[in-house]
């Protein structure tokens, strides 16, 4: 979110543009950790609006950024298991028709025919969208860092923001081991780490991190070529291909918040019966690497993005809750309009204001895994 904005807030001929990065590289936090899925498919109409502008600036990647994000329209597949689920998705794929997203619903056959070695046990149908699939993180990282220094943005490693700087209800700094920067306008976009930030000087960002654990075995000999990214959606169960072998990722519902560095051995397990029991074909294949990230989680399970009205100034790009990935580049667009033309205006950013916690006005995205 950072290095998007800073990348769009540079082309649109900002000036003076710093990002500050407490970790000695770019992409080290959440966007370092996450699955590269990319996709339509929300229950929201802003969380599928910004999905089509991001996911159509990453088809142009390769071309306007130079630099290639191994771009694989690969579909995702939502397995469902029972009819509450099922009336959802429902509701889901007409929002994103309405949309037009071409959004496919699947019976148990069609299913199979698509995941011959899928164990479908339980599953009573599913959603398929062809336009939705894969990127690498680290290729769209590598691209906003190069093309917003090439564009005379100031991006600084090893450099921490300690403590935004006020005078009365205005932003005046941001201040770092080195120095204070005076500015009027600071964006906070810390991922899981951004509440605390706010909080410095009052501001409440609902904002938990939560752990997040992902498998990768080594390289398999079967065809995953047709293998879409299939998601087990009530046990929030995944897995796509990656590097000729198979990434997997469940979300544990009873994970409490905070920081946790290590795996969860006991989870590691609950998930690696889930995910055999799935795709038994994983019972051959060797564990090539596995780790631990943190989700961004809000109460809505919904971005916070925008102007914080309780300070001239403070903007705020973060609480994506699972899927900030295939946002960032629409997000860091809206982020240089709503601070140099003092609205957000490819998207309505309405529904993921800060204000609607106070105003209790909560849609929750649904389809979150
Ligand atoms: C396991 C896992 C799987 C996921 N899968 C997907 C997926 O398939 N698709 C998808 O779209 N999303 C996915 N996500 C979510 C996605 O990774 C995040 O929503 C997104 O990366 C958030 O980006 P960000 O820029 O807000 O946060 P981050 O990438 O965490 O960036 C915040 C940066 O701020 C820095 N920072 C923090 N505090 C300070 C400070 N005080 N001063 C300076 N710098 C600071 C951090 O070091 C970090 O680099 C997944 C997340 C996880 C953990």
């Amino acid at each position: 979110m950072g290095l998007s904005t800073a990348y769009h807030l540079a082309r649109s001929g900002c000036k003076r543009v710093t990002l500050l990065e407490k970790k000695g590289l770019f992409g080290a936090g959440a966007t370092g950790e996450n699955a590269g899925g990319i996709r339509h498919q929300f229950s929201t109409a802003v969380n599928i609006e910004l999905s089509k502008h991001s996911i159509a600036m990453l088809r142009e990647f390769d071309e306007t950024m130079g630099q290639p994000i191994d771009l694989r329209f690969c579909g995702y597949l939502f397995l469902i298991d029972n009819e509450l689920d099922l009336k959802s998705f429902h509701s889901s794929v007409l929002l994103q028709h309405a949309l037009g997203i071409g959004t496919e619903e699947l019976g148990p056959n069609e299913i199979l025919d698509r995941l011959p070695e899928f164990n479908l046990e339980g599953v009573i149908g599913g959603t398929y969208y062809s336009g939705d699939g894969l990127a690498d993180p680290g290729g769209v990282v590598q691209g906003y860092a190069s093309q917003a220094r090439r564009m005379g943005a100031d991006l600084r490693v090893d450099c921490p923001a300690l403590e935004i700087v006020t005078a009365g209800d205005r932003i005046t700094g941001v201040r770092t081991v080195h120095e204070t920067i005076h500015t009027q306008n600071v964006l906070i976009a810390a991922g899981p780490w951004s509440s605390p930030l706010a909080g410095q000087i009052g501001v409440y960002l609902p904002v938990q991190p939560l752990r997040r654990q992902i498998m990768v075995t080594r390289p398999l000999d079967i065809d995953l070529d047709r293998m879409p990214f299939v998601i087990d959606f009530s046990q929030s169960l995944y897995f796509h291909p990656e590097g000729g072998g198979i990434l997997t990722g469940m979300s544990n519902p009873n994970e409490s918040p905070g920081f946790k560095t290590g795996l969860d051995d006991e989870w590691r397990l609950t998930h690696l019966s889930a995910a055999l029991h799935r795709l038994p074909l994983l019972e051959g294949a060797e564990l090539q690497t596995e780790w631990a990230g943190h989700y961004e989680t809000t109460p809505d399970s919904q971005a916070i993005i925008g102007r914080i009205p309780e300070f001239d100034g403070l903007f705020t790009c973060t609480g994506f809750s699972g899927h900030g990935f295939m946002h960032g580049p629409v997000c860091g667009l809206l982020m240089a309009e709503e601070i140099l033309e003092g609205k957000a205006r490819t998207v309505d950013i309405t529904p993921l204001r800060w204000d609607r916690f106070k105003q209790r006005e909560l849609a929750d995205e649904f389809n979150v895994i």
